[in-house]
């Protein structure tokens, strides 16, 4: 379409919005003044209540939303008011009060319909988002085009890796590379991509140990409550590290730390049927949930990863001194390792080695990427060490 002809169409639909809304007042003015003329003719308000200003006042609000209908709903109580002496026949004025709350109930129709409407369409856009990215998502597992990348865990003294955290990217075909919160929500609601995420990185962790003689290595995966909570989540662990002919210490299983506020017990049990298995447990994100650390003491945990904000906040000026080493002390009485993540800076490696921690992952080691960057910098380290 030519430029002359595109204005021109928008011109169009601008000026037939304009005349359907000068349409719209013209219909709420006289329905306003039909329903002050109808109150009048039958007496005045003492012998009919008002209804008919409820028209132009529905209308309004349906049409023109909160203003709209206050606006109306201010001149019908103003109409059906003052300029209505309450008994038109005997003449005896109108009490106030009975106006007073009149004019009430007509603001209180002008604001509630139109906020009911609003919060109905929300939440059928809502359901529509959700079916649209749910289709999305069936369509991209159809397709494969879920991958895992790989970030890797160094020994913060030595640089070498020990290990390798994966997380699940989505190569969208017109939205580019996606990170999880993009999708995760979506994805975690079909519930279908855990087994995968864990049979995949079994398989990958199980090929680079045989191909690299790596005796250390473990692959680290994120798990939601909401994995957790599965009845087959154990049986599809199992699953994917014999399929992938993985060693069940080498399998690391992340949980958030805002996971672990439902109930204990239950929570405590299933990580124990877990470290039954032989699979290693961390908690992820330490520091951002509200547990107590009587609560965390009585888990079976492996692995503590303390949250990024705190390595970020760690500079001489720092304020997460503090909570690193406590955290490096709970680590310490559990038995467990620390491994702080995202740590970017020379400086940060250094304050962590000196508060005792002794593993980390983060840009200034490497960014998450495909398995094969992983490969290069395993086979990168391998060369410098002979
Ligand atoms: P997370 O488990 O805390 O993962 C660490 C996040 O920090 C990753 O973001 C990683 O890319 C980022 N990161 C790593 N090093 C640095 C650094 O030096 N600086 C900064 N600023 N960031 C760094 P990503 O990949 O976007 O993942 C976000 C979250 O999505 C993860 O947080 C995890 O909770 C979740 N997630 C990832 N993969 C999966 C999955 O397969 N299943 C589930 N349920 N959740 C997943
Ligand atoms: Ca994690
Ligand atoms: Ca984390």
């Amino acid at each position: 379409m030519g430029r002359f002809a595109e204005r021109l169409s928008v011109k169009v639909v601008g000026s037939t919005l304009e005349r359907d809304a000068s349409v719209a007042v013209a219909l709420i003015a006289v329905q306003l003044v039909a329903a002050f003329a109808l109150t009048w003719a039958l007496g005045g308000t003492a012998h009919v209540p008002p209804h008919w200003f409820y028209f132009p006042i529905l209308f309004a609000a349906l049409r023109f939303g909160v203003i709209g209908g206050v606006t109306t709903a201010l001149m019908a109580a103003m109409l059906a008011g003052p300029l209505v002496p309450a008994d038109v026949v005997s003449r005896t004025p109108q009490p106030l009060s009975d106006w007073s709350v009149r004019s009430a109930f007509f603001v209180a129709i002008g604001v509630a319909l139109p906020t009911m409407m609003r919060l109905g369409t929300s939440t059928i856009q809502e359901t529509r988002r959700r079916s649209r990215s749910e289709d999305d998502i069936q369509r991209g597992l159809d397709r494969n085009e879920f991958v895992l990348h790989y970030q890797p865990i160094v020994s913060l003294r030595s640089g070498r890796i020990v290990g390798a955290e994966a997380l699940l990217r989505w190569q969208h075909p017109t939205r580019g590379l996606l990170t999880p919160d993009a999708f995760i929500d979506d994805v975690e609601r079909l519930g279908s991509v855990a087994g995968w995420v864990i049979a995949e990185a079994a398989t990958a962790a199980a090929r680079l140990r045989r191909d690299r003689d790596l005796h250390q290595f473990t692959v680290s995966v994120n798990v939601s409550a909401q994995n957790l909570a599965q009845p087959d989540f154990v049986a599809q662990i199992r699953t994917a590290l014999r399929a992938a002919q993985l060693a069940p210490q080498h399998l690391c299983i992340e949980l958030t730390e805002t996971t672990l506020v439902d109930d204990l017990e239950s929570i405590g049990a299933r990580l124990q049927v877990l470290r039954s298995l032989g699979t290693r447990v961390s908690i992820d994100d330490f520091g951002t949930g509200h547990s107590t650390l009587s609560y965390v003491r009585q888990l079976p945990i492996d692995v503590i990863k303390i949250d990024q904000s705190f390595v970020r906040d760690l500079g001489p000026e720092g304020r997460s001194v503090a909570i690193v080493d406590s955290v490096a002390g709970l680590a310490r009485d559990l038995d467990a390792v620390c491994v702080a993540e995202g740590v970017e800076t020379e400086d940060q490696r250094e304050a962590l080695l000196g508060r005792g921690i002794q593993f980390g992952q983060g840009y200034l080691f490497a960014r998450p990427g495909p398995i094969g960057e992983l490969e290069q910098m395993l086979a990168r380290l391998d060369t410098a060490d002979r």
